[in-house]
């Protein structure tokens, strides 16, 4: 993740979503996400502690949201953390970057400029 992501003085939609995921992916299952940071939700899926119920905060994650955050398991992040982009991160909107935003007070990120409608190149 670089210096200048979004993410990294967001954390809106660590605190926002129900974040879930097929069994699976957890460690007892062979997979990365360590057990104790989970509760199982189904027979068959399982959530971060702290999203599933309001107001919802994942246990991993660190900070304040709006200012400094960070994900205290990113290198065994789940795949629904994995797949959620930033709003215009590669080209595309993502509405629901835009709701987490919205929920804690969060202007929605905007697309980059494109460079004939950059300021200075406007007559
Ligand atoms: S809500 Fe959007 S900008 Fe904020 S951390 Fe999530 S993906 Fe990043
Ligand atoms: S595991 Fe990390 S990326 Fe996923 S919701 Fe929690 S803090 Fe956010």
């Amino acid at each position: 993740m670089s210096d200048n992501n979004p993410c990294l003085t967001c954390g809106a939609c660590c605190a926002h979503f129900r974040v879930s995921f097929y069994w699976g992916e957890c460690q007892s299952a062979g997979g990365v996400v360590p057990d104790e940071l989970v509760e199982q939700i189904t027979p068959h899926h399982a959530a971060m502690r702290g999203t599933t119920s309001k107001p919802a905060r994942c246990v991993s994650l660190l900070g304040e949201v709006g200012c400094g955050v960070r994900c205290t398991m990113y290198e065994q992040r789940s795949s629904p953390c994995r797949e959620f982009e930033a709003s215009w991160e590669y080209g595309e909107h993502n509405p629901r970057c835009d709701a987490a935003r919205a929920a804690h007070g969060l202007p929605p990120l905007t697309p980059p400029l494109e460079p004939d409608m950059a300021p200075d190149r406007v007559a």
